[in-house]
Parts: C-alpha cells; structure tokens; sequence
C-alpha cells in the first residue's frame, strides 16, 4: 500500500494539539490506530450502511465498485473508509492527493499502473489542476484517456485504455468541486462530526491499542473535549497518557484528563486559543458580525482556508457561528462561552420620524 504521497501543507501554529489534519508524528499511530474494516469502523451508520450495500452489490455482480466521493471536516475519517473499501473489495488501494499530481502525465501514469478492481484514492480533490481534472473525467466515465502524441500540426492524439478502476475522492471542501468531477461519483457521501457515545467508543478502542490504562469516565472526558473528531481524540489520548506516565498516576481517570487538556488550553467543549480567539474578534472587534470571512482569518492572521476547513466547522455545529449571505455572525451562545454580555437589541426606530415624512 502507498502512503499519503504529498505532507500536507504546515503552517507555523501546527504545534496545535487540536489541528486535525495529519501531522507527521501522527502517521505511524494513526496506521496503528485505523480500522481496517467496516464492522470496526465506529459510528456515522448512515455512510456505513450506504457503503456495505453498494460494496455487497458490487461484489455480487463481480464488479468493480463504482466511484465515491467522501466529503465533510478533516480528520472524521475519510482516509480510513478509502482503506476499508479497498480492503472490504480484496482489491489494492493507490492513495495520493490532489496538490501532489501536478501534470496530465503524473496522472495518467497513475492510472495506467492501476489493475483492474483497484481503489484510487485522491485526498483533497478540490486542489487538483483544472488540467488534471480534465484527464480524470474520461478515465472515470469511459475508462480511458487520451494523450497527445508530438506538437503542431504533426500532434495527434493516442487513446489508452485503462483497467476499470474505483476511484474514492475525498474533500473538506464539496462546493469547491466542479460539476463535471461531482457528477462522475456515483455516491456521494457526507461525514458529520462524531457523536459522544461514538467518540467515547473511538477512544476506549484506540486506548486497548495503544495499552493505555484508562477508565470509562475517563474516556468519556477525553472524548467530550476531542470536537467530534476522531484524529483529534486520538491526539488527546497520546497527550493526556504523557501526563498520567509524568505524574505517575496510572489510569486516566477524568480529573487527570480535565487537568492536562487545562494546561494544553482546550476548554470543555474542546475548544482551543484559536477557536476562542475567531469568537472573540467577532464579538470584541466587528461587534458580532456579520463580518466576511477573509477580513475575520485577517484580524486574526490565520488563513481562510484554515478556518473554513478546520475551525469554523465545529463552531457552527455548537451553534457559536452562523454563516450568513452577508458574513459570519457570533451567536447568543457564543457570548455566553466567552462571559462577554451580548449587546440590547438596537431600539425600534422612533416613529416621530416616520410621522414627519408623511
Ligand atoms: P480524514 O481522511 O477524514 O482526514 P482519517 O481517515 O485519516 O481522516 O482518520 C484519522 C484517524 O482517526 C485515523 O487514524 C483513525 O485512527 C481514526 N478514525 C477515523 N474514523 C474512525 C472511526 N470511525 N472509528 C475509529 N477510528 C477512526
């Protein structure tokens, strides 16, 4: 099996415990921590149902699986399903990512090494070239690509015809996609953030793993704070098992727990500096919103793309954030998180006025 072929970008703040997209140091723990098939694949039963019926019925007509799509906030699991569906199909899987293949010809020969049945995985979808995307829509839809032989008018173009293969996209990102390339999916599957019985399950499970000695309540603190995100959970655990290994108490029992995610800042919601840093600038200096994304990721130097994909997200399913036509809005909730008095409703406009007009 091919590894990740492209690190992920890094920004300065990726010493954050909290950011869920892969880290080197995660990448040995999270092959040891993946579930390598669908009965071990925790929670989001809605996309495992789909999965188990559309890999059953392709493999009782004995054909390859038609192409999925996986989208939803980073660390959720998609990677995982990729490596499940391929094994789940006894076939091999090719993983890659969409800024790693940079020309028409890393593509095509990508696709000409594949056999037949194989799972082509293709992380971050969204960030392939229109170039290369173009190639994907022939190679998906008929199987086959056409390169051009020589330049000018002596240039013509060769058909090759390739092994009918699966090929799995993964986005944080769905409205980014173009229609041509979301069409050619024949399933299109979204992953929500985790529930806490689910999370509480993930950490227990990645515990037995990892042989760390941790109790129920325990686990079920570590998995309160870890944003309905499993890669963040097992994060935590990685980091919280550090502080019960220093101070020398054991078992992770949920006062050990609440006090190392205290010292590495995450509240108990699982928010981190950051998260409370976007609310705080919307509620402190754009007096709530709505305020445009980029201005907000400016006031806060973070890039846009950091807080569409990996903070934002979370927010708005705690009901913090509104994405709103005109900008993001802070809620009620959001005040009451941060202390902070939300403002009056501004006063009706006086009516004296209205009167004079008349
Ligand atoms: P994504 O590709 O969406 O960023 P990954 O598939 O890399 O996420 O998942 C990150 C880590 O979270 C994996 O190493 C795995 O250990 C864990 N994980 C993800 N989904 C599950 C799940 N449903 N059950 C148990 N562990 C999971």
């Amino acid at each position: 099996m091919h590894e990740r072929a492209a690190a992920e970008p890094m920004s300065d703040r990726d010493d954050r415990v909290l950011n869920p997209s892969v880290r080197p140091e995660d990448a040995q723990i999270e092959r040891s921590l993946r579930p390598r098939r669908l009965a071990e694949y925790i929670g989001q039963e809605r996309v495992k149902g789909s999965l188990d019926i559309f890999i059953r019925a392709a493999k009782a007509r004995g054909e390859p699986l038609d192409h999925v799509l996986l989208y939803g906030p980073p660390g959720l699991g998609k990677t995982t399903l990729s490596t499940i569906i391929a094994a789940e199909m006894g076939v091999n899987l090719r993983i890659t990512s969409g800024p790693a293949i940079e020309r028409q010809g890393d593509l095509v020969s990508i696709l000409t090494n594949l056999k037949a049945g194989d799972v082509l995985f293709i992380d971050e979808i969204h960030r392939l070239n229109r170039v290369v995307e173009e190639v994907l829509y022939s190679a998906m839809e008929d199987f086959a690509v056409d390169i051009v032989l020589g330049k000018g008018p002596s240039a013509r173009t060769m058909r090759i015809n390739l092994p009918k293969f699966t090929m799995v996209g993964a986005t944080t990102r769905l409205a980014l996609l173009t229609g041509p390339l979301r069409d050619r999916f024949g399933a299109v599957l979204r992953l929500d953030f985790y529930e806490l019985a689910a999370m509480e399950e993930i950490v227990s499970r990645s515990a037995a793993v990892l042989d760390v000695p941790i109790s129920p309540e325990g686990a079920s603190a570590l998995a309160a704070r870890a944003r309905g995100t499993p890669r963040v959970a097992n994060r935590l655990l990685k980091r919280v098992r550090d502080y019960a290994e220093v101070r020398g108490e054991g078992a992770i029992t949920p006062a050990l727990a609440a006090a190392a995610l205290d010292m590495l800042d995450i509240d108990h919601l699982g928010l981190d500096e950051v998260d409370r840093r976007v609310l705080r600038t919307l509620v402190d200096k754009f007096e709530g919103g709505p305020v445009g994304i980029d201005t907000l990721a400016a006031a806060i130097s973070e890039e846009t793309d950091t807080i569409m994909d990996v903070y934002e997200p979370y927010l708005i399913q705690l009901g913090f954030l509104q994405r709103t036509p005109r900008g993001r809005v802070a809620t009620r909730g959001a005040y009451d998180h941060l202390g902070v008095v939300p403002p009056v409703a501004r006063p009706a406009q006086p009516t004296l006025f209205a009167d004079d007009e008349q």
